[in-house]
């Protein structure tokens, strides 16, 4: 009876230490970091089961989209692209990027200071073994892209490191890059 009671005790102790305070806001729950760079609620989703997604991607683009998979640098078909035009998602064919914000990063993958619409994209956390990366997906579809790094061209700062595989190019159309805020 002793040690019922004792347990009791320990219970009410280790109940009491969680004061109201200690409990984080809904907000702080969500595991992206970079919420504030995207507003994703504002994107209708397009959700779609795995097989659907065979059906409609080329496999390479599947890989990519869907499993996150990364080509490799200097085999993708975009990455030297320097017509202008618009960058769209190759999953859903959301506008992801401009020809008036791509530059040459030297890095063998199409890379972008600045998305067309901040909220078509949405930037996750990417933890490896040794790194922390951030990582870009699609708003509609939520496909994989490719990576986000602060090492880019001004006036962003950022290097939008994505997948050729990921997007489809429509020459002709670029339009102006979004105003900073
Ligand atoms: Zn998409």
């Amino acid at each position: 009876m002793r040690s019922i009671i004792a347990l009791l005790l320990l219970g009410t102790l280790s109940c009491s230490t969680d004061s109201p305070a200690s409990t984080p806001p809904a907000e702080a729950s969500l595991p992206d970091a970079a919420e504030s760079r995207s507003e994703e609620a504002q994107i209708e989703k397009l959700t779609l089961s795995d097989e659907e997604w065979k059906l409609r991607l080329a496999p390479a683009s599947y890989r990519i989209l869907r499993e996150a998979a990364t080509e490799r640098a200097y085999t993708g078909s975009l990455w030297e692209e320097h017509r202008a035009g618009l960058y769209t998602c190759a999953g859903c064919d959301l506008p992801l990027f401009s020809s008036e914000t791509k530059f040459d990063s030297g890095t063998g993958w199409p890379s972008y200071w600045q998305p067309v619409e901040p909220k078509h994209v949405t930037e996750h956390e990417d933890r490896g073994f040794f790194t922390v990366r951030t990582e870009v997906r699609c708003a509609r579809c939520s496909g994989h892209l490719g990576h986000v790094f602060d090492d880019g061209p001004l006036p962003t700062g950022l290097r939008y490191c994505l997948n050729s595989a990921a997007l489809s190019f429509d020459p002709g159309k670029a339009p102006d890059a979004a105003p900073l805020d």
